[in-house]
């Protein structure tokens, strides 16, 4: 049962990205609106992240860690609707799993100053439970030894250690820019790499809930240039497939899903946007996610206003719960949108009218 935990463990963490994903998403679960991320030589040998969230209760210790473990989850109907990013309780298990060692060190409001550490095996049970070190309320989770119980994944990740990183980079740079996250309550993210004893500095947002001033603390002022606001409104038929899987069988039904797309994109001027697509960020309801199809229109429409270059986009696109089915792929990263091609079509049309609009 140890491998067939490993191999169902390394499909929830599939890379270094994935890994901190988690472990940012759990911050954010537990209220943090301070997050600091510190890595490693790239995160190769370990990846650290401190939170002043609502720290873990003494109760869940022993199980916080277990599979399908998850404090989140009230009832299964909950799925649908599920406004917090974990529900599975399979990160820290998978951690464990694929990891050398997995601490945690956590205090609760009431436990603070004082703060207890934790250590867990493989399988996710706790094996010791040190107290009383000093804590703020949160939790601070070290996992080190990244995909050591897989050597081909783990030579991969030492491989291509800094492509790794980046990619975990832009992850958390995705998390500085999102425009709604969490009730619009700002979250100071930093995060460090430490390369044999010396600390870089490689984001730092000051925690101010906008996606502006994000966008100037992550690449500075000059960034903000050409920049408008992205703010669209439509209809989305709903698919006759998905009315006939929501158990809609009328013949003639129909429903529509308002869809707000909210967030900051380029202006047109020319020889304005950039040449490669590498900033470019897409949410659903505040959930970093990879709609390449969405993407795709985005860069399609820019284009035939602007031949060759390609728009800065941060997009959050906010729909109604009933109408997302975020438990398909096991990452999370693939979140699909029911009938996403009259969702395609709706959104070309709204850029084309903001793009023409915002012409120079
Ligand atoms: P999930 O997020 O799906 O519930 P995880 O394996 O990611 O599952 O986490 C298991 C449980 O551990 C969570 O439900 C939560 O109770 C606790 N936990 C993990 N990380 C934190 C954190 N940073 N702050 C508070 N609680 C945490
Ligand atoms: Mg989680």
């Amino acid at each position: 049962t140890q491998s067939i935990h490993r191999i169902t463990s390394g499909q929830v963490v599939i890379d270094l990205q994935t890994a901190v994903k988690e472990l940012v998403e759990n911050s954010l679960d537990a209220g943090a609106t301070s997050i600091e991320v510190r890595f490693k030589e790239y995160g190769v040998e370990s990846i650290e992240i401190i939170d002043n969230g609502s720290g873990i209760a003494s109760g869940d210790y022993e199980a916080v860690a277990l599979k399908h473990h998850t404090s989140k989850l009230e009832s299964f109907e909950d799925l649908s609707s599920v406004m917090t990013f974990g529900f599975r309780g399979e990160a820290l298990s998978s951690l464990c799993a694929l990891c050398d060692s997995v601490t945690v060190c956590t205090a609760t409001s009431t436990e603070a100053p004082i703060g207890t550490v934790l250590e867990f095996d493989r399988a996710g049970k706790l094996v010791s439970k040190s107290g009383k070190v000093a804590r703020q309320p949160g939790t601070t989770v070290a996992v080190t030894g990244l995909f050591k119980p897989l050597p081909v994944r783990r030579k991969e990740l030492e491989r291509n250690a800094k492509r790794e990183f980046g990619k975990a980079l832009n992850l958390l740079n995705a998390y500085a820019l999102v425009p709604c996250a969490k009730e619009n309550k700002g979250v100071r993210l930093t995060c460090s790499n430490t390369i044999k004893g010396r600390k870089t500095v490689q984001l730092r947002t000051d925690g101010t809930p906008s996606s502006r001033s994000s966008l100037s603390a992550l690449w500075g002022p000059k960034a903000l240039e050409n920049i408008v606001d992205l703010d669209l409104e439509f209809d989305v038929e709903a698919e006759k497939s998905v009315l006939r899987r929501q158990g809609v069988l009328d013949k003639g039904a129909s429903r529509s899903i308002r869809v707000r797309v909210s967030g900051l994109t380029s202006k047109f001027v020319v020889g304005g946007g950039r040449s490669g697509t590498d900033r470019q960020f897409f949410f659903v309801n505040g959930r970093p996610c990879l709609p390449s199809k969405v993407q795709k229109a985005f860069n399609e429409v820019y284009r035939t206003f602007n031949a060759t270059q390609s728009p800065f986009v941060v997009a959050d696109f906010i729909v109604p719960t009933d109408s997302l089915d975020i438990n398909v792929s096991p990452d999370k990263r693939t979140v699909f949108i029911h009938s996403e091609n009259s969702l395609i079509q709706a959104l070309k049309t709204a850029l084309e009218e903001k793009f023409s609009s915002s012409r120079a």
